[in-house]
This record gives C-alpha cells, structure tokens and sequence, in this order.
C-alpha cells in the first residue's frame, strides 16, 4: 500500500493560501533518504552524490540536498546557473552532458566543474571552446543489452550516450598527451532499475575497465561515476530498492576488483536523481469534472504540463483519494485533464475509491521528473510548488505560472501590452 506524505486535513489547510494543483515535496523524506545513500556509501572515502539537477531544478531544493553533502550534476547552461545561485560550484558541480554547446563547455569550465565527456570528438571541441582541464571523466558505453541474470533492463547499443571501448583508451591517450592528470569513468546504463543488483554490476563493470585502462596507458584514475538509474517503485506492488544492500554489492566488487588493481584510493561518485526526490514529492489535484460517456471520467484541475510522464511514457502514478484511503476501490476510472490531446490521463481504468466533486487526489512519486518535465501546451500554466518542511510548516519554493509569464517572451513588441496580465 502507497501511503501519502499528507493528509486531507492538512491540504485543505494548505489549499487555503495555495491553491491546487501544486507539488508538494516532503523535507523530512528528502533528508532522510539522502542520510541513507550516505551511509550506504561511508565505506568509500571520497564518496559524494552529484544530485541531477535536471530532475528537481528547485534552488530551495538544492539547498536541502547541499546541506547534506550533495553536489549538482548538470548538463545545461540554466542548470550551471542554478547551481552557482546555490553556492555549488567547482568540484561540487558534475557537468554530465551530451551534444553540447561550446557556451555550457565555458561555463562548465569558469565555474571549475568536473567535466564529464560524453564523445571523443568533443575533446577538440571543449579545448577549442576554452581548454583542457587537468582533471577529466569521460562516459562509457559499451553497447549491447544490459542484462541482470536472464533481464534486459536497457539497450545501451541503442542509446546515443558515451564512448565506446576502443574510444575509451584512445581518449585516455590523446588526454594524457594534452597533460591531463587526473580522471574519472562514468556511465549509465539502464534507467529505474527497481533491482539492488543493478549498481553492483556496473560497478563491476567500470571497475574492470578502470583496472584495464590502468594498465594499459598508467592513467591516474581517481574516481568512478556510477550515474544515476537506481530507481523507485511507482507501482503499489513492487518493493523499494535497499540502499544499505546496493552500497555493500558495491563494496564488495570495489574490494575483489579495486583493491587488486591497486586503485583502493579511488572515490565512487553517483549522480541519482529519482531515487533522492522521487517518493518525497507528489501533485496534489481536485476532481472538478465527472463524466459518463463509454467510460467513466474524473476530470482534475492538472493535466499532463503539471506531469508529463503518464502522456509520454504511459507512466503509472499511484493516486489517492485523500480522506477515502480505506474505502474501497470499487470504481473504475479514466483521471483526465484538460489538454486537448487524448493522451492527458493520469491514470486509465485505475480502480479507486468512488470519486466526488471537489475531492483532492494526490498523484504519487512526481517528486522528480515532474515538475521539470513540464510545458505550456493549450497554454496552459505550471503549477507553483511548495515544501512541507520538518515542523509541519508550508513554504513555496516556486509560485504558479500567471498569464504574465506565459506572454513574457513578446515583450519586446507592443501586441499584448494592453493586456490585463
Ligand atoms: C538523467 C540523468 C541522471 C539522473 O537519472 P535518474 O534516473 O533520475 O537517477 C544522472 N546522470 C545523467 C547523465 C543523466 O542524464
């Protein structure tokens, strides 16, 4: 059973100053999830989670997660700038990105973040766009399917990341020609693994590389970019990953492969982003419409731009009926919103609770890859977010998107000036 962060008590008292939708994250979640992946990985002495911005671009967010010994990983312009806003800068920035711009190599660079190159082509690129840094990652890909025992859990051939093998030692030598000194490994390969095994074998698999390229070219490696991918269970059926067991399956390959290979001073560096916001957030929604036509309808106040993964992906969100978590489900429902795009559904026969007007539904597990996945399609506006902090409080974070905002980008001519906005 799925249990929300909230009650229906205390969202009609926060819908008294904001009003729905919005999302709401849970401090108390975040930090204690984020103490657990710390402690999971205290064996390793360098270790450190570059949280992928791109998940939460929240500042207020980022904060929570600086004050527990996070850094930001980035992969944009805009996330470089919100991550300098927060005071993370330098080494505590991972600058993990593809087909890049030779603008974000140069903000990269002056912020003096790790750079973690996604091609091999792009090593003349970042010293033409501003120079070679001394310290390096680059981003494997070995291609194939990425099996755990019988289970394809991705398609890394098909995936239009990172270097391949032949590359990786090649990189290594044009890299250590041009006085690179210091250098890490990073690679992902699969996405929302909901399985402890999945780090321990990449893990495995980039520390045998790491010991190859050792001996092959003397490169003085000093870290391990795990990535992201560890996942969450968005279904009510699955079990949460251990974070305390994926730490020790790493442990242990660091010990049998590492350690032998003389590289027992490297640090392991992960880069999750739904597994550290994921849960801790969710889209609190009112039922505002129902309809009887073929199927039976519950239109709500948000739509696919407050979350985009159910109409992307077909993504399954747990919802509850908040106040009716022990009726029971005996009413089959299509949770719609207002998008002119057959595809806006929240949820599709999803059994719940019988459903009435001005009910408040809150959908699960948005906490990252929500919010920031958002657009304005029918014009329609972004939700505001707002913090349950630890003393019960309510803070917003980001206020909702108004009509202003929308227009914001013709203000350099006169045709919605007499606007009412
Ligand atoms: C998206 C992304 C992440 C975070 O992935 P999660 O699935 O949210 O853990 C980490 N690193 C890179 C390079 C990414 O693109």
């Amino acid at each position: 059973m799925k249990k929300p962060f909230v009650t229906r008590e205390q969202i009609e008292k926060i819908n008294e100053t904001y009003k729905t939708p919005f999302h709401l994250y849970d401090e108390k979640g975040i930090r204690e999830n984020a103490r657990k992946l710390k402690a999971a990985f205290a064996w390793n002495k360098g270790f450190k989670e570059y949280f992928a911005v791109k998940a939460t671009p929240n500042p207020f967010i980022l904060n929570i997660l600086k004050e527990e010994g996070c850094g930001c990983d980035c992969s944009s312009y805009t996330e470089l700038m919100l991550s300098q806003a927060v005071g993370i800068t330098g080494n505590n920035i991972m600058f993990s990105s593809n087909d890049t711009p030779k603008e974000d190599f140069i903000k990269a660079r002056e912020l003096g973040a790790i750079i973690n190159l996604d091609d091999i082509t792009h090593i003349d690129f970042l010293e033409e766009a501003c120079g070679i840094p001394e310290k390096i990652c680059l981003r494997y890909n070995p291609g194939g399917v990425f099996k755990v025992s019988t289970s394809i859990m991705d398609n890394p051939g098909d995936a239009k990341y990172g270097l391949t093998r032949e590359q990786m030692s090649e990189a290594f030598r044009i890299l250590m020609d041009k006085g690179v000194k210091e250098f890490g490994i990073h690679s992902f390969l699969a996405s929302n693994t909901v399985t402890n095994e999945y780090y321990p074998m990449l893990a495995a698999i980039l520390f045998r590389l790491a010991a190859e390229i050792k001996a092959e070219t003397g490169a003085n490696i000093t870290f391990i970019n795990l990535s992201g991918g560890v996942g969450i269970p968005y279904t009510p059926d699955k079990e949460p990953n251990d974070i305390g067991v994926i730490g020790e399956g790493v442990r242990k390959a660091f010990e049998e492969i590492m350690v032998p290979a003389g590289l027992e001073n490297v640090s392991i560096f992960t880069e999750l982003g739904r597994f550290m916001l994921g849960p801790y957030g969710c889209l609190v929604t009112k039922a505002i419409h129902e309809k009887h036509t073929h199927k039976e309808y519950i239109g709500v106040d948000a739509c696919a731009v407050n979350l985009m993964r159910p109409a992307m992906y077909g993504a399954y969100h747990h919802i509850t009926v908040l106040g009716k978590e022990n009726e029971p489900a005996d009413h089959v429902y299509d949770v719609v919103g207002s998008l002119c795009e057959n595809n806006d559904k929240f949820a599709i026969d999803r059994k719940l609770p019988k459903v009435d007007i001005g009910d408040y539904l809150v959908i699960h597990d948005t906490g990252a890859h929500g919010y920031s996945m958002g657009y304005n399609y029918n014009g329609r506006l972004k939700s505001a977010e707002l913090l349950l902090k630890e003393d019960g409080s309510v803070q917003l974070i980001r206020r909702a998107e108004t009509p202003k905002d929308y227009f914001a980008t013709f203000d350099f001519c006169d045709i919605l000036k007499d606007m009412d906005c």
